[in-house]
């Protein structure tokens, strides 16, 4: 069986696009969406991940702004500046890039965010809006995902969907909206017993765990699509050769970092069983920050339909 790459990189690039289309919309009509980024100490991955985002933004002609607090700023002290990004009417979006220092309520910091300013969707609000199935803004890796399906025309009614992980970031919120979209659900998590044979039942696989190329041969029932969320640092010379045997890319890449980044999923495995999966990278990555943009254009449109009504 041959099976079908889910190209992320150009869903994520039409959903971009599509954005930027809104984008220029809503500068005809005199405001620049805007999205405010906060980044609390010098995590390099978080710092990384930002860029990106800022990245983005700028491509779209969304306004961005960096918040940088120092590490060592108190809760109280961010919930201010949430406050003033929250009474900023320029301020579309606000995300605060996670993880926090340990030192810090995230909770108290999330509840704070206002949720229609919430463009990661994390929100108790937001989080009670999907789980009821009202409009709100969705977390990005898990709607990017439906959208991807989508888009492949992949149908998910009726069929046996299984997400690994129930993190309040991926896992949970991925079930809700298979859930939403009539798939039949399983959540499966390190303490799901036969983890195996459950993730065999699923015509959707849905990996989101941490751990590199863990999901193998014996979990994956030949025709399924395999979405891997996971992004994972993979070290280790012997795995690489078996997880990527004869690619010499990747090779040649890990001999001069030291590194390659891997899946969740086993590679030799999806590719000989699945019908369809999302390569790591280049598969759900892009999507996530695709979304982002996508969640602020909605919230800029939100703010302007607004502002028109009360005036
Ligand atoms: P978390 O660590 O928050 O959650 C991991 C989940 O995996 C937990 O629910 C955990 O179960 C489960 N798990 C861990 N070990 C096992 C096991 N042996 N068997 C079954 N389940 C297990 O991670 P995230 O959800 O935040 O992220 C998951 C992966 O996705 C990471 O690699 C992360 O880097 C990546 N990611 C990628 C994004 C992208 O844009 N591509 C965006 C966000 C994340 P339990 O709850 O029981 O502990």
């Amino acid at each position: 069986m041959s099976a079908t790459i889910l190209d992320g990189r150009r869903i994520a690039a039409d959903i971009r696009a599509e954005a930027g289309v809104q984008v220029h919309a809503i500068r005809q009509s005199g405001h620049q969406p805007r999205l405010a980024v906060v980044l609390v100490g010098d995590n390099a991955a978080s710092a990384v991940y930002v860029r990106g985002k800022v990245k983005a933004c700028a491509e779209l002609g969304i306004a961005s702004e960096q918040v940088l607090p120092p590490a060592d700023i108190s809760t109280a002290e961010l919930l201010k500046v949430i406050a003033g990004l929250n009474a900023n009417p320029a301020v579309d979006g606000i995300l605060v890039q996670l993880p926090l220092p340990a030192h810090i309520d995230t909770q108290a910091i999330l509840v704070a965010v206002n949720p229609d300013k919430d463009v990661d969707g994390f929100h108790p609000l937001n989080v009670g809006n999907l789980v009821a199935g009202r409009p709100s803004p969705r977390p990005c890796t898990p709607a990017g995902i439906i959208e991807m399906l989508r888009r492949y025309q992949i149908a998910l009614e009726g069929k046996e969907a299984v997400v690994v992980g129930r993190s309040d970031i991926v896992g949970k919120p991925m079930a809700l909206l298979l859930l939403q979209e009539n798939a039949t659900v399983t959540i499966a998590h390190s303490r799901t017993r036969e983890l195996a044979a459950v993730c065999r039942r699923a015509d959707i696989l849905i990996a989101a765990i941490g751990r590199p190329g863990f999901i193998g041969r014996e979990a994956i029932r030949p025709g399924a699509v395999v979405v891997d969320v996971g992004m994972n640092r993979l070290t280790d010379r012997t795995a690489l050769e078996r997880f990527y045997p004869g690619d010499e890319r990747r090779r040649a890449a890990f001999e001069r970092t030291g590194s390659t980044l891997i899946g969740d999923v086993d590679p030799v495995a999806e590719l000989e069983l699945a019908a369809a999966f999302t390569p790591v990278p280049g598969g759900v990555g892009p999507l996530t920050i695709a979304m982002l943009m996508a969640n602020t254009v909605a919230a800029a449109q939100r703010h302007i339909s607004r502002r028109k009504l009360a005036r």
